[in-house]
């Protein structure tokens, strides 16, 4: 049975030319409004011929880093700067961005573990369901900003994922690479099924995403990587004219062959780690204790690495709980091409 059309009503013409800012209005009932609408800000420019970019951030409403470089790029990006088409959605889960939470506010869902999305489900996914039938089909390539949120702290990265077609993987990669964060990636998901990514790789477009960063806030060098990172994008995909950035040092490359790579936490109680962002891990390594905090005079667990690499991710909170993801060690290799 076919899905009825989207419930989202752009207040954008996707088709004008020149910039125009306006909204994806999805039409909510709650106590506070009756007749109401969650608004999710969006900008489109569009300048002749060319490609179409979707830049999107705010997928998880508690990573900022990407919902303020692509809040400042929609102020800033020029219609003469472009050629093609350029769709900013800075915060695709509005009512997650407003409640300061990575999950919506309203419904409690987590947009990027609802794709596809569905029109007769609740508000977050029907907002999925509005990027994967109507904006994902209108682009080529496709940005789609993360960073660790209030629970991880994550080196900041550009990644794609390995894909059935080799062209498209490639293609993504190499914009990967180009968005020019200290390490470039090969992504593995813990659960892949119900992500934006999937939705967008699906329908054979180029992709990338990245992780830039966490703890629920910004700093000054993550937000320089972010914006420097979206414009490498635009630049490396033809556009926008200009010159790609790198990174200062060399960029590392990193793999994240299996699920070995994530060490998940057995017990509950107070997380130190031994290791910080970016370190060198050894197999073996003590990679964190955890202490008990309802006594004094017991041991810490303590938790071993389970594979050589790098640290690229970490639990922000020292509180930790069964079944947290304490820290994620990478693979670092020379080549990221198959
Ligand atoms: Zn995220």
């Amino acid at each position: 049975m076919s899905k009825r059309s989207s419930p989202v009503s752009p207040t954008v013409d996707f088709d004008a030319d020149g910039i125009q800012h306006g909204f994806l209005k999805l039409p909510i009932s709650t106590d506070e409004s009756a007749w109401g609408a969650v608004m999710i800000p969006v900008t489109v420019i569009n300048n002749g011929a060319g490609p179409t970019a979707l830049l999107t951030a705010g997928n998880h409403g508690d990573e900022y880093e990407g919902i303020t470089a692509l809040l400042k790029l929609s102020n800033t990006l020029r219609a003469e700067d472009v050629r093609g088409r350029v769709i900013i959605v800075p915060i695709m889960n509005v009512p997650a961005a407003t409640a300061g939470k990575r999950t919506s506010g309203l419904d409690g869902g987590n947009l990027n573990r609802s794709f596809p999305g569905d029109p007769d489900g609740g508000v977050t996914e029907q907002i999925a369901d509005y990027f994967t039938r109507e904006l994902v089909p209108m682009c080529d390539v496709a940005l789609d900003l993360h960073s660790g949120g209030r629970t991880l702290d994550i080196l900041p990265f550009a990644a794609a994922h390995r894909l059935d077609d080799y062209d498209q993987e490639a293609q993504s990669l190499g914009g990967a690479v180009a968005f020019g964060a200290p390490v470039a990636m090969m992504m593995f998901e813990l659960d892949a099924t119900k992500l934006y990514d999937t939705a967008v790789e699906s329908q054979g477009k180029t992709f990338v995403t990245t992780e830039l960063g966490g703890g629920g806030t910004t700093t000054p060098e993550r937000m320089a990587i972010a914006e420097r990172g979206v414009r490498n994008f635009l630049i490396h995909y033809g556009l926008i004219e200009g010159q790609l950035e790198s990174p200062a040092g060399q960029q590392v490359y990193v793999d994240m062959p299996d699920a070995s790579c994530y060490v998940q936490s057995e017990h509950s109680g107070l997380l130190e780690l031994s290791f910080a962002l970016g370190e060198t891990v050894r197999r073996g390594d003590v990679i964190a204790r955890i202490y008990d905090m309802t006594r004094t005079g017991s041991e810490p667990i303590v938790y071993h690495a389970q594979r050589d690499g790098v640290l690229v991710a970490r639990r922000f909170p020292a509180q930790v709980n069964m079944g947290d993801t304490i820290a994620v060690i990478a693979e670092v290799v020379d080549s990221l091409e198959r």
